[in-house]
C-alpha cells in the first residue's frame, strides 16, 4: 500500500500514543451509498457476507520462501500460533511459487517441495488449533517458462518490451488486468479452494505495478472508452482520467470474479485483496480488509498507523479491519530478514489497535535468522488476548472527523502550490493529535446524515476536489447543526479536479474567490486583532496573549467576504527578508481577513483561506497548532469528551463502553521508548 505523505525531517522528540479502546457489541451492519461523480463499477453482484470474518481477533502470517520446504519446522510455527493466542492464519499457498503439489499447468512448484505439502500441513495444524485459515497467493511475477508459453500474460512497458522484474531479473512482471489473472490465477484459486477448503484467499500484489501496454490492455481499454492508452500522467488529460476509472473497474471486476469462483466451491469463503482498488470499493464490497502498512520509515510519526486504521474505518464502519505489521524494518533498502526493536514494533501495533484494527503480524521465511521479535509479538498478543472484549468492533466516541478525499489525492495537482497536497491532511492530522482531540476520518463517498451527523465538526484540510453533490451534502450537514472547518482551496475544484469559477462552498463559507493563489510568500505575518467594539480578543486567539502577530502561511487564496465577519486575524503582506537593513513592514496593517468565522443557524463555519495545515506540517509552529486547535474548539462549542493532562504528544482515542485504556510513549528514536 502507499505510504502516507510524511515529513522526513520531522523529529518527534517526545510523544505518546494513547488510546481508550473500549468494547461494544458486534454489529457488522454497514450502509451503502452511491458515490456522486463516479460511474458504477460493474454489473456483477456486490459482495460482503462471509460471517466468519468478524470472529478472528489476532492474525498470524507466515510467508514462506522457496527453499523453506524441508528446511523449516511447521510444528515450531504451530506451537507459536497457539502460544500467542492467534485465531487466524494467512499462509503461503501459490502464485509465484506453489507450496503444495499443484496440478495447474505452469504453476511453479517450489524446487524444494519434493513430495511434501507444507501448505497443507500448516492448514491442517492451524485448523486443529481452532484457527481460521486463508491462503496467500502472489500473482505479480512468473518464470521464463510461463513467459515462453504465454507471452501475452506479461506486462509490457511503454516502449513495447515485456517487463522484467525490478528486483529479481529472473522473473517477469505479469499483467494484472488480462488473462493471466482472469484465467490462470482463477484456476489456481479454484484448486486451492477445492483441495483445502480455506476460509478465504488473500492475494498480495494483485493489482499491477503501473500502467501496462500489453495487447489485452490496449484492446480492452479501447473497447471500453474508444480511446488509446494514455501517454500523459496528467489526471486532467481525458485518456488518463478514463484510464484511472477503467483500471479501477477492471480490478473491481477481477475481485468479484475471484470471489464468485471461490464461493462456488465454498459459500462461506471469500476473496480478500491486499489493498482494494480504492477505499470506496472496500466500503461497498469487503466483508473484511487489512491495512498493509507494516512499519514506519525514517521519522514517519507513529500515528501514521492509526491514520491508516481510521481511513479504513471510514469506509468499513464496524466491519473488521486488520492491521498488518512487520517485525522487520520497512526502509527502502528492504532488509526483509531484519528484526525491529521491541519498542518500535509495539508502538506501531498499539497505534493500530487503538484506532480500531486487529493485529496481524507478518513474517517472511519459515527459517528464522533472528528470533528477538518472537517475545515482542507474544507480549503484544497476550495483552490483546486479555483485553479482547474491549477491542471488538469498537465504535469511536469522536466528535470530530477529518474528511478523507481520494478524489483530491487523485485529481488535484499541477500548480506549484499543489505539489505536496498530502501535507495538508498530514498537518491537520498532527494538529488534531497535538490538540488531544479524539477524531475519526469521514470518507467523501459517505456524506450521508447516518454517517456524518454523529460528528459535531467536519474538518476539510484542503479538500480541493468536491462534486456538486458533495458540496450540497456538506451544506445540509451545517443546516442540520453540523460545523465545518475548512482550509485553502477546499471545493475550488470538482470531483475530477476541474477548476470552478468560484468555491463550490462559497455560499457556505460566505466568501468568493478574488484571484489566483499567491505565493510562495516569504516573511508574511498575521495581525492578531481585538474586536473594535469590545476591545477584547476573540476566543480563537486564546493562548496567544502577548503576541501582536504570528507567522503567516506560505500560500494564500485571495477571497472577498459576501457579508459581515469578525476580524480576529488580518494579513501583513510579505516584505523583504534581506538585506537586514530592509527588513521592516512596508504595509504594517490591512483589513484583509485571513480567517472567516460564521454562525449559521445551528451550525458554524470556519474558513481559513491559506495553507495553515500544510505550513504546520512543514514548520511545526506552535502558534499555528494553537490556532488550529482554537478554531476547531470554537466550531465545536461543546465540552470535550476527554481532557488529558501531562507533557508530550498524546494520541487520544475513545470508545463508548468498557473500561480499558492504555498509553504508549513514542520512541525518541528507533529502538527507544516504552509502552505502559
Ligand atoms: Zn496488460
Amino acid at each position: 500500500m502507499n505510504d502516507m505523505s510524511r515529513r522526513d525531517f520531522l523529529a518527534l522528540s517526545a510523544g505518546a500514543a494513547g488510546a481508550l479502546p473500549l468494547g461494544s457489541p458486534s454489529d457488522a451492519a454497514c450502509t451503502q451509498a452511491h458515490v456522486p461523480g463516479t460511474s458504477a463499477t460493474t454489473d456483477l453482484p456486490g459482495l460482503v457476507a462471509p460471517g466468519w470474518c468478524d470472529r478472528p481477533m489476532r492474525w498470524a502470517q507466515l510467508t514462506l520462501v522457496e527453499n523453506d520446504p524441508g528446511r523449516f519446522d511447521p510444528q515450531f510455527w504451530l506451537d507459536y500460533f497457539r502460544r500467542i493466542h492467534a485465531d487466524a492464519a494467512c499462509l503461503s499457498a501459490g502464485g509465484i511459487v506453489a507450496y503444495y503439489p499443484t496440478a495447474v499447468p505452469l504453476h511453479h512448484r517450489s524446487a524444494w517441495l519434493g513430495t511434501s505439502d507444507p501448505f497443507g500441513t500448516l492448514v491442517e495444524g492451524s485448523r486443529r488449533l481452532g484457527m481460521h485459515v486463508i491462503a496467500r497467493t502472489d500473482p505479480h511475477a512468473v518464470r521464463d517458462e510461463v513467459q515462453r508459453a504465454h507471452p501475452d500474460w506479461i506486462a509490457v512497458t511503454a516502449d513495447g518490451n515485456p517487463r522484467r522484474h525490478w528486483a529479481n531479473p529472473e522473473l517477469w512482471v505479469t499483467c494484472a488486468l488480462g488473462p493471466y489473472n482472469f484465467e490462470f490465477m482463477t484456476a489456481v484459486h479454484r484448486e486451492i479452494a477445492t483441495r483445502y477448503r480455506v476460509d478465504g484467499i488473500f492475494s498480495n500484489r494483485w493489482a499491477g505495478h503501473g500502467q501496462c501496454w500489453c495487447e489485452h490492455c490496449r484492446e480492452n481499454f479501447r473497447a471500453a472508452t474508444a480511446l488509446d492508452l494514455p501517454t500523459s500522467q496528467d489526471p486532467k488529460d481525458r485518456a488518463r482520467r478514463e484510464y484511472i476509472e477503467w483500471n479501477r473497474e477492471r480490478l473491481t471486476a477481477l475481485w468479484k470474479h475471484w470471489d464468485m469462483e471461490i464461493r462456488k466451491i465454498n459459500p462461506e469463503a471469500c476473496f480478500i485483496p491486499n489493498g482494494p482498488p480504492d477505499l470506496r470499493s472496500a466500503g461497498e464490497l469487503a466483508p473484511i480488509q487489512f491495512a498493509d502498512h507494516q512499519a514506519r520509515r525514517g521519522l514517519t510519526p507513529p500515528w501514521a498507523n492509526a491514520r491508516r486504521a481510521k481511513e479504513y474505518r471510514s469506509v468499513m464502519g464496524r466491519r473488521p479491519v486488520g492491521g498488518i505489521f512487520s517485525v522487520g524494518l520497512e526502509e527502502p533498502w528492504r532488509w526483509k530478514d531484519s528484526v525491529q526493536a521491541d519498542a518500535e514494533v509495539r508502538i506501531w501495533a498499539a497505534e493500530g489497535t487503538a484506532a480500531g484494527m486487529r493485529p496481524w503480524f507478518t513474517k517472511f521465511s519459515g527459517v528464522l535468522y533472528d528470533r528477538r521479535w518472537l517475545d515482542t509479538v507474544e507480549r503484544i498478543y497476550a495483552w490483546h488476548h486479555r483485553n479482547e472484549k474491549y477491542l471488538r468492533n469498537e465504535r469511536s466516541l469522536a466528535r470530530v472527523a477529518m474528511l478523507l478525499s481520494e478524489q483530491t489525492t487523485t485529481f488535484y495537482g499541477g500548480a506549484p502550490h499543489q505539489e505536496r497536497h498530502g501535507d495538508h491532511p498530514a498537518g491537520m492530522y498532527h494538529a488534531l493529535v497535538e490538540a488531544r482531540m479524539p477524531f475519526d476520518m469521514a470518507h467523501e463517498a459517505y456524506l450521508t446524515p447516518e454517517r456524518i451527523d454523529r460528528y459535531r465538526v467536519l474538518v476539510l484540510a484542503n479538500a480541493a476536489a468536491l462534486s456538486d453533490e458533495q458540496c450540497a451534502a456538506l451544506t445540509s450537514y451545517v443546516a442540520r447543526g453540523g460545523r465545518i472547518v475548512a482550509t485553502f482551496e477546499t471545493s475550488l475544484y470538482d470531483e475530477f479536479g476541474r477548476r470552478r469559477g468560484d468555491l463550490g462552498l462559497a455560499e457556505l463559507f460566505g466568501v468568493s474567490v478574488a484571484g489566483e493563489v499567491e505565493g510562495p510568500m516569504r516573511n508574511s505575518y498575521l495581525s492578531l486583532e481585538a474586536d473594535s467594539a469590545t476591545g477584547r480578543r476573540h476566543a480563537i486567539l486564546d493562548g496567544l496573549e502577548g503576541a501582536p502577530r504570528i507567522i503567516n502561511g506560505v500560500w494564500r487564496l485571495p477571497v472577498v467576504p459576501r457579508g459581515a465577519f469578525p476580524s480576529p486575524l488580518t494579513l501583513i503582506p510579505s516584505y523583504p527578508d534581506l538585506p537586514m537593513e530592509d527588513v521592516y513592514p512596508r504595509v504594517p496593517h490591512t483589513d484583509t481577513r485571513e480567517l472567516y468565522l460564521r454562525d449559521l443557524g445551528r451550525g458554524r463555519v470556519a474558513y481559513v483561506p491559506w495553507d495553515i495545515d500544510r505550513t504546520f506540517w512543514e514548520v511545526m509552529s506552535p502558534d499555528h497548532g494553537r490556532l488550529l486547535r482554537n478554531v476547531i474548539t470554537w466550531a465545536m462549542n461543546e465540552r470535550p469528551i476527554v481532557e488529558v493532562d501531562g507533557r508530550g504528544v498524546i494520541d487520544v482515542t475513545g470508545a463508548p463502553e468498557g473500561g480499558a485504556d492504555f498509553v504508549a510513549v513514542f520512541p525518541k528514536r528507533r529502538g527507544e521508548g516504552s509502552l505502559a
